[in-house]
């Protein structure tokens, strides 16, 4: 009796992870109605159990290790449809029934309490080592920290508890008894159970909530077209790196993007293909830049990169390099090779300067660019003047600089 209130436990700490389950079934989480059926089935193997009193050995047997045998199999199912790789389900199928039949073997045809304990530790073993290898192969999918930790000790720690098991029964350490009778071993087993059981549930309830918050957070960090930053976080960079300028007196250069006639390109080829041409553009600038440089979209054809530490010079090479491996780099929509070009203003770090200023005088020398032929970069200098590089010259060209006092202010 005592013991199948244990089971009782069991089960009702196992069925927790069920109901917080149910809101990412709702929202299409892959593997999620797998994990959900696993619980159920789990719950079901724990509760056949707990009825031991009232139901005859050879149903409650045979529920329970069935039930667990293929919550076992859709937890590892439901594992690689949440990392979308090729769920196995007919070789985890085939496993799982063979595994079934064995039971059915060893219950009902040679009663073998030892055997049962064996195939029922190896089974668990095999499918919880695979599962927590699947996780720990997918480790760097997942970047909140403990996480992948708190898995693989949730799922080794089955592993380990049923590895035990099946030593102490079948090295003849302990005699082998059914969970039910209160040995010290068989409560031993429960205790571990109780808590490595549920505390896998939760495992996977922790991982799909951490993967969806990171999504989120990664909506909001990237843009979904370019993958370059959103206008938020690069505005957000932006304001960082200001006042690391004005607490450390670092340098910072801002250079505004904005591609040359881009409409023609949306009008001659479709609104797809000027998509196509704005992810072109993004993966170019990225390659073409400093890893530490910050690249985003503010919005349309306009781009912003953030050079910290870098001098005004060195910054002006640099964006003569981007415009230089834009035109560098064919880009081909239908067939047909499209030209594409940018143009650039560019504005260096001045005291005092807050995120609109210095954008500000970036989109006046960006507005000069483009005044003076496009694909060119013209930089805004301390607020009373643009320095000028000539468009279509390679990286490293003679860089002109011009006194235009007042246009940039
Ligand atoms: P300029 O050289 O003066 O910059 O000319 P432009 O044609 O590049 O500039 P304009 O502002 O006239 O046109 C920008 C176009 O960019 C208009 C808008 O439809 C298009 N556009 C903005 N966002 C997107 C987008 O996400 N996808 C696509 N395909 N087009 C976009
Ligand atoms: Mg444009
Ligand atoms: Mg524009």
């Amino acid at each position: 009796m005592t013991t199948s209130l244990f089971f009782l436990m069991w089960g009702l700490a196992t069925a927790l992870a069920l109901p917080l389950l149910l809101p990412f079934h709702g929202r299409g989480v892959e593997g999620v109605p797998a994990f959900m059926a696993a619980n159920v089935l789990a719950v079901l193997s724990m509760l056949a159990y707990a009825a031991a009193d009232i139901v005859p050995p050879g149903a409650y047997v045979m529920v329970s290790n069935a039930a667990w045998t293929c919550s076992a199999a859709l937890v590892y199912i439901g594992v690689r449809q949440f990392f979308g790789l090729r769920p196995h389900i007919l070789r985890t199928t085939v496993l799982c029934s063979l595994c079934m039949f064995g039971f059915a073997l060893l219950l009902y045809r040679n009663d073998s309490l030892v055997a049962r304990i064996m195939l029922f530790s190896l089974y668990t073993c095999v499918l919880m080592a695979a599962t927590g290898t699947v996780i720990f192969r997918q480790r760097k999918r997942i970047q909140t920290g403990g996480v992948v930790l708190y898995l693989l000790l949730a799922f080794f720690g089955v592993v380990g508890i049923q590895a035990l098991r099946a030593f102490v029964y079948g090295a003849g350490l302990a005699a082998p008894v059914s969970l039910l009778q209160p040995s010290a071993w068989s409560l031993f087993f429960i205790v571990c159970g109780s808590v490595t059981v549920p505390a896998m549930f939760l495992a996977l309830l922790f991982l799909i909530q951490t993967c969806q918050a990171e999504k989120m957070q990664a909506a909001l960090t990237f843009d979904s077209l370019t993958q370059a930053y959103s206008r938020r976080s690069i505005m957000d960079a932006l304001e960082h790196d200001l006042q690391r300028c004005e607490r450390a007196g670092g340098k910072l250069a801002v250079l505004v993007l904005d591609i040359d006639h881009f409409k023609s390109i949306n009008d001659r080829y479709g609104h797809a293909a000027g998509d196509t041409a704005l992810r072109h553009f993004a993966s170019v600038v990225q390659n073409a830049v400093r890893s530490s440089d910050r690249f985003g979209r503010l919005g349309g054809e306009e781009f912003v990169l953030l050079m910290y530490d870098c001098d005004p010079a060195s910054a002006l090479v640099q964006a003569q390099r981007v415009c230089d491996a834009l035109r560098d780099t064919p880009l081909y929509l239908q067939g047909l090779e499209v030209p594409m070009t940018t143009s650039g203003g560019l504005a260096s770090y001045q005291p005092g300067d807050s995120a609109d200023v210095i954008l500000a005088r970036a989109d006046v020398a960006l507005y000069q660019a483009k005044e003076q032929g496009r694909d060119r970069v013209v930089m805004a200098w301390s607020g009373r003047g643009v320095v000028r590089a000539a468009g279509g010259q390679p990286a490293g060209a003679a860089l002109a600089l011009e006194e235009t006092a007042g246009s940039t202010a």
